[in-house]
């Protein structure tokens, strides 16, 4: 199907994104076009105008800010892959990112794109939130902060207003102990079911751990039961088959045609038990 109508603006700055986004209530941000397009070419969004974000300067860099990496929005998912940086500070995304699609939409999709679309499926918004990231906004009211916590709050909805755009992700370099696990039927595929858990580990136990489920469930969330289990009580395999068994008890998984919620329950307390055990290797 051809999309309908709409206007094109590809701004330079900032401050012009921000005044076309706000100058129609049915404008729409585009970055790697990999989730608009699609939902243009089947007709379940109908912009009026697209503020295209590609020629806007500043977005686009992994600034190491000491205890953070900051990501510029428009950040591929591709150069997320190929930075030494993230590789070395960050290295849960490295481990993501090749669940990503494939790499010609890895090449084209951003990291800002992700977090905004804010896909219940997206690696990003599992793993941020499992990290505690903070989102940094711009709008015609100004600039502003949203912690991860209160960033995502259902299945492709977020926060950010509709004139809002994000601009960059804080993303903590401090939860050094972490596990990403994906369980997809086949490499590049939309994964059925995510786990991320994260935390500081001391002497065998996990300091402030957060753990999140995406796929699974309706909309990313973290796994508070799961979390308290695992706060600084000693990591074994006894704990990881506890972790599983109160993940399956505490999600509502979705059914679909990939799979019904016994199946993804099942799936989450695999993958938190794998997640446990990983940080227990690590710690
Ligand atoms: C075949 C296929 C497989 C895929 N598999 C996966 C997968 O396994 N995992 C995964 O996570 N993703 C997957 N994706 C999606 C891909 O990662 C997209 O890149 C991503 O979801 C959206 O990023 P984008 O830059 O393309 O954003 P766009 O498609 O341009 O925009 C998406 C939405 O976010 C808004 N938006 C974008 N940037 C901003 C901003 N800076 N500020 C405010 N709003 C903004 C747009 O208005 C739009 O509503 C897949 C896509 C395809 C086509």
């Amino acid at each position: 199907m051809k999309p309908p109508k709409f206007r094109y603006v590809a701004p330079r700055s900032l401050d012009d994104a921000v005044e076309h986004l706000a100058s129609d209530p049915d404008a729409k941000v585009l970055a790697g076009g990999q989730s608009l397009m699609p939902l243009l070419a089947m007709r379940l969004a109908a912009p009026s105008i697209l503020v295209d974000l590609q020629h806007v300067s500043g977005l686009d860099d992994i600034e190491d800010q000491g205890t953070s990496l900051l990501i510029g929005a428009r950040v591929t998912h591709r150069e997320i892959e190929r930075s030494a940086m993230v590789a070395e500070r960050l290295p849960i995304l490295s481990s993501a990112v090749v669940h990503i699609a494939h790499p010609q939409i890895r090449s084209r999709g951003t990291f800002g794109g992700s977090t905004a679309h804010a896909d219940p499926s997206g690696e990003w918004p599992t793993i941020l939130l499992s990290l505690g990231a903070t989102m940094r906004t711009v709008s015609p009211r100004g600039r502003r902060t949203i912690e991860a916590d209160d960033f995502f709050v259902g299945p492709f909805t977020s926060t950010l207003a509709e004139d809002e755009i994000l601009t960059h992700v804080s993303v903590p370099t401090t939860r050094t102990a972490w596990s990403f696990q994906e369980a997809a039927v086949k490499k590049g595929d939309y994964g059925l079911a995510l786990v991320a858990a994260t935390g500081t580990a001391r002497d065998g136990v996990l300091l402030d751990p957060r753990v999140t489920v995406g796929a699974a469930v309706g909309s990313v969330r973290r796994v508070a039961e799961v979390e308290r289990l695992l706060t600084e009580t000693p990591l074994t395999e006894g704990l990881a088959d506890e972790a599983a068994v109160t993940a399956a008890a505490s999600i509502d998984p979705i059914s679909d045609i990939h799979g019904n919620s016994e199946y993804r329950r099942k799936l989450v307390a695999s993958l938190v038990r794998r997640a446990v055990i990983e940080l227990m290797n690590g710690a």
